[in-house]
C-alpha cells in the first residue's frame, strides 16, 4: 500500500533534474484559445508530459539535499515521496503509438498563433529521448509548448483518449500535492524544534522562495490544463482556462474587501469591520489569473485590518478608513493598499517576507485541509501571507513591496505587470 522511491526512480529523477525547466508566459498560455482542438490539447499533454517531470525532479533533488538535517524531518520526506511518485506516474504513462501522418500534422504549428506561435515552438531538449552514440541527440528531440494547427480532418481517437487519461493523473498529482504548503511548514516546526533553532536562516529561505514559487508555476500550468480540457464548464468567453483575459480590478479587489472585512467581524467578534474605501476606475481591467490577484488582495487586506483593530483597539466605536488606490499604467497595474495601522519597526521589516515570521502569539494549528484550495489562511498567524503573496506578484513579472511608518501605518504596493509577456521566473 505506502509508496516507496527505488533506486532506479532517483536515477531517472537525477537524469531529468539535469535539464532546464522552460518558461512559459501568460500571453502563451492564453494562445491555446478558448476551445482547443484535440490535437491542441495532445500537444500541450506531450509537452506538460515532459515538463512537469523536470520541475518536480528539481523540486525531489533539492529537497534531498536540505543541509543540517532538515532533509530527514519525517514531513520533509513526505513532501519528497509525493514530488518522486508524482514524476513516477507522469514518466510511466504510456503515449499512444501513432501514424506518420498524424505525427506529421501535430507537429504543424497553428497558422492563426501568427508571430506568437515562434515562441511558443520555442524548443529545449527532451530528457526522455535517449541520447545518440556520440551524445547528440536524435532529431525530433525538441520539447514545444504550442498550439497544432487544426485542418479539419479530425483526430484519431487514441488522442482523446490520451487526453483524458493524462488529465486524470494531473488532477490526481494536483490532489496529491494540496497540503504541501502546510507540510513543509510542519517540517520546518520539527526541524526547529530537533535542532533548537529559532529562526530560518538565509539558505532556508531562499529555499523556500523557489520551492514555493515553483509550486506556484506546476500548479498554474497543471490548474490551466485541466481547465483547458474541461473547456465546455467556462461559459464566460473571457476565459481561457484559468486566466481571464479582462480580469476587473474593481470587482475582485471589492470582493476581497467584503472578504477580509467578513473574516475580521468573525476573528475580532466585532459588529462592523474597520471601513475600506476602494479607489478604483471601474473599467480597468487586463489578463490575469483572478485567483491570484483574489489571493493577494485578501492577505494584505486582512493584515491591514488586524493591524487597524490592533493598534485602535477592539472597543472602539470607529477606526480610520483603510484605502485601496488602483492606479493604471501603460507597464503596471498599481494596487496601494494604505492603512492606519501604526506600521511596522523598521527593524521588523526584514522579517516580514520570512516564512513563519508572525506577530500573532499562538499560530493556530496546521489543519492540513486549511490551504486545501491554495493557501486560505484564517486572519493570520503563520506569517505566509506576504511572502506567498510577494511570489504570486512576482511569478506574472509584478512585485510587491512594503513600505511602513512606524507609529502611524502601512503602505503595501502591489505591482502588476500589464503585458503579460514576461516568462515564469525559474531558477
Ligand atoms: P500573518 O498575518 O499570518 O502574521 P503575514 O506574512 O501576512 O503573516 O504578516 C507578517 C507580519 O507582518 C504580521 O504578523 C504583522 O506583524 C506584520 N504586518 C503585515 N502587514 C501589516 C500591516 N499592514 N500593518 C502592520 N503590521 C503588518
Ligand atoms: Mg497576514
Amino acid at each position: 500500500m505506502s509508496w516507496k522511491r527505488t533506486d532506479k526512480l532517483m536515477e531517472t529523477i537525477k537524469h531529468y533534474s539535469k535539464f532546464p525547466a522552460t518558461g512559459v508566459s501568460l500571453r502563451q498560455m492564453v494562445q491555446f484559445g478558448e476551445k482547443p482542438s484535440t490535437g491542441t490539447l495532445f500537444r500541450a499533454s506531450q509537452f506538460l508530459s515532459e515538463e512537469l517531470p523536470i520541475r518536480l525532479a528539481h523540486r525531489v533533488q533539492e529537497l534531498s539535499e536540505l543541509p543540517d538535517g532538515l532533509n530527514e524531518m519525517p514531513s520533509i520526506q513526505r513532501v519528497t515521496d509525493w514530488y518522486a511518485q508524482s514524476f513516477e506516474e507522469l514518466t510511466t504513462l504510456e503515449r499512444p503509438s501513432l501514424s506518420k501522418e498524424v505525427r506529421d500534422r501535430l507537429l504543424r504549428p497553428a497558422k492563426k498563433a501568427g508571430k506568437d506561435s515562434r515562441i511558443l515552438s520555442q524548443t529545449t531538449h527532451n530528457p526522455s529521448v535517449k541520447q545518440g552514440h556520440n551524445g547528440e541527440r536524435k532529431a525530433g528531440s525538441a520539447r514545444r509548448y504550442y498550439v497544432a494547427a487544426d485542418d479539419g480532418q479530425g483526430w484519431p481517437p487514441e488522442l482523446s483518449q490520451y487526453n483524458n487519461q493524462f488529465r486524470e493523473t494531473l488532477d490526481k498529482i494536483k490532489r496529491r500535492h494540496d497540503s504541501v504548503v502546510t507540510t513543509v511548514a510542519q517540517g520546518i516546526l520539527e526541524w526547529k524544534r530537533k535542532r533548537q533553532r529559532m529562526q530560518i536562516d538565509h539558505n532556508i529561505q531562499s529555499f523556500l522562495d523557489r520551492f514555493y514559487m515553483s509550486r506556484i508555476g506546476i500548479r498554474m500550468l497543471i490548474g490551466q490544463h485541466i481547465a483547458l480540457t474541461d473547456q465546455k464548464q467556462h461559459s464566460d468567453p473571457n476565459y481561457v482556462g484559468i486566466i481571464c483575459t479582462k480580469t476587473n480590478v474593481h470587482d475582485l479587489a471589492k470582493e476581497a474587501i467584503e472578504n477580509a472585512r467578513f473574516v475580521c467581524e468573525d476573528h475580532y467578534g466585532l459588529f462592523d469591520a474597520p471601513k475600506v474605501q476602494l479607489v478604483c476606475n471601474p473599467d480597468i481591467n487586463f489578463m490575469y489569473v483572478p485567483g491570484h490577484l483574489s489571493h493577494m488582495l485578501f492577505e494584505t487586506l486582512k493584515n491591514s485590518l488586524r493591524a487597524v483593530v490592533e493598534t485602535h483597539g477592539q472597543d472602539k466605536e470607529e477606526f480610520p478608513v483603510t484605502k485601496v488606490i488602483v492606479a493604471e499604467g501603460k507597464e503596471d497595474i498599481t494596487i496601494k493598499i494604505t492603512d492606519e495601522g501604526g506600521g511596522i519597526p523598521r527593524s521588523a521589516i526584514p522579517l516580514v517576507w520570512t516564512y513563519m515570521y508572525t506577530t500573532v502569539d499562538q499560530t493556530p494549528s496546521l489543519d492540513p485541509d486549511f490551504n486545501k484550495s491554495d493557501f486560505k489562511a484564517p486572519m493570520a498567524g503563520f506569517g505566509y501571507g506576504l511572502p506567498i503573496s510577494r511570489l504570486y506578484a512576482r511569478y506574472f513579472g509584478g512585485d510587491l513591496k512594503l513600505i511602513s511608518m512606524e507609529g502611524y501605518g502601512t503602505d503595501v504596493y502591489l505591482h502588476l505587470n500589464r503585458l503579460s509577456s514576461s516568462s515564469e521566473p525559474l531558477q
